[in-house]
């Protein structure tokens, strides 16, 4: 495969390399199932109890805290799902309008089961509608969701001050914290948050391992049940590579995050003002508070889907929230939730970067999009 500019790391990122190590030793040498009262089985425990302490050190949290799962989708679905159904007196449930497709979709399922929810919506710039989250919670809500750093645009909200409201009325919160957790600096010891969600693929750890933070006396009813695994929260064989995979991303993750906020950021906006220089026609989505990986620009009067196939033909990993729907491609909830001119948010491109990109790499491609973008001005002219 010829070299590529991977700049799609809110997607997944690459393993660290002490990451893959790691987990291949396990799979070689340490397939033993830590539920075995056997020494092999129990140098598995041991692993997997190693690694719950380094998760809930990236978080703040004790390890008696932390679930491992299958990654963000079913921590999310965990948190939510699992606390309602261990509560069902109250069928209502806030959320937000930007939200990953795992919490909107789970707030779809529940909508058709009887339950009510209110989606809070955000400004221009992606912040959440203060006066809205205030007026949402009511005494008879049952959870409300929300998002800390927003995939597409990295957009950050400062959701202690946002539990706040919830925690003084009584109601709990989950927070998806899966683009946060790495790069935000997060402390469940200080928070008031009963729920948290994170993945180990988007912050250099393996797919197919997450954890969900639960707060001690925090009930939830099992999504999959089976053994007794994870205090009887999730059945299943634990998947001990990644969850080691997972342990030690989340260290490594913990002690270079001050680091890479400083080199990663720097890089962002490089790049965002390299292409914002040389294009008059591009508007960054979500300007202000963002985490420090992600830029999303917006092209304005080209279709998003045309550039990421001419950014792919050059090598180049960028991605669009835009879904197909009815046909036409259609900008992402986010934007339309953000209230982007159309012209704009059908042209929003998302740049995420990691540890792992270099400044040569920045360089190339700012100096590539001017060409790219002029031949498809050429095709169809703004
Ligand atoms: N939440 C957010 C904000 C995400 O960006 C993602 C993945 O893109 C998820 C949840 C789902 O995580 P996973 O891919 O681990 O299921």
């Amino acid at each position: 495969m010829r070299e590529i500019i991977y700049f799609d790391n809110n997607a997944t990122t690459r393993p660290e390399p002490e990451v893959v190590d790691a987990m291949a030793r396990l799979l070689r040498d340490g397939y033993g199932n830590p539920s075995s009262v056997h020494q092999f089985g129990q140098a598995a425990r041991y692993q997997v109890e190693c690694a719950r302490e380094q998760v809930a050190a990236l978080v703040g949290a004790s390890a008696k805290e932390i679930v491992f799962t299958s990654g963000g989708t079913e921590s999310i679905n965990l948190a939510i799902a699992g606390y309602l159904r261990a509560h069902p007196k109250r069928r209502r449930l806030v959320t937000t309008a930007v939200e990953h497709s795992a919490v909107l979709r789970m707030a779809t399922q529940l909508e058709a089961n009887g339950y009510v929810i209110e989606h809070v919506g955000v400004d221009g710039d992606g912040q959440i509608d203060q006066a809205h989250w205030e007026a949402a919670l009511t005494e008879d809500t049952a959870f409300a969701s929300i998002i800390c750093a927003n995939n597409e645009t990295g957009v950050v909200w400062d959701v202690a001050s946002l539990a706040a409201v919830a925690r003084d009325r009584g109601i709990p919160v989950h927070v998806d914290a899966v683009q946060a957790a790495g790069k935000l600096d997060i402390n469940m010891a200080q928070w008031p948050v009963d729920l948290l969600s994170i993945s180990a693929h988007k912050l250099h750890g393996p797919k197919g391992a997450g954890a969900l933070y639960v707060r001690r006396r925090t009930r939830l009813a099992p999504l999959l049940v089976g053994g007794s695994q994870e205090r009887d929260l999730r059945g299943g064989t634990e998947n001990v590579a990644g969850i080691v995979g997972m342990g030690l991303a989340c260290e490594m993750a913990g002690s270079h995050m001050a680091r890479h906020r400083e080199s990663v950021g720097a890089l962002r906006d490089k790049l965002e003002r390299g292409i914002l220089n040389a294009t008059p026609f591009a508007h960054v989505i979500g300007g202000g508070e963002r985490v420090y990986n992600t830029t999303n620009i917006g092209f304005e009067g080209l279709e998003a889907e045309a550039i990421l196939l001419l950014l792919s033909e050059a090598g180049v990993c960028a991605s669009s929230g835009s879904a197909c729907s009815s046909g036409s491609l259609e900008p992402s909830h986010v934007v339309t939730a953000m209230n982007v001119d159309p012209r704009i948010a059908h042209g929003a491109i998302r740049f995420s970067l990691s540890r792992f990109n270099t400044a040569d790499e920045v360089d190339a491609v700012v100096e590539m999009m001017p060409g790219l973008l002029a031949k498809l001005t050429a095709l169809s002219p703004r």
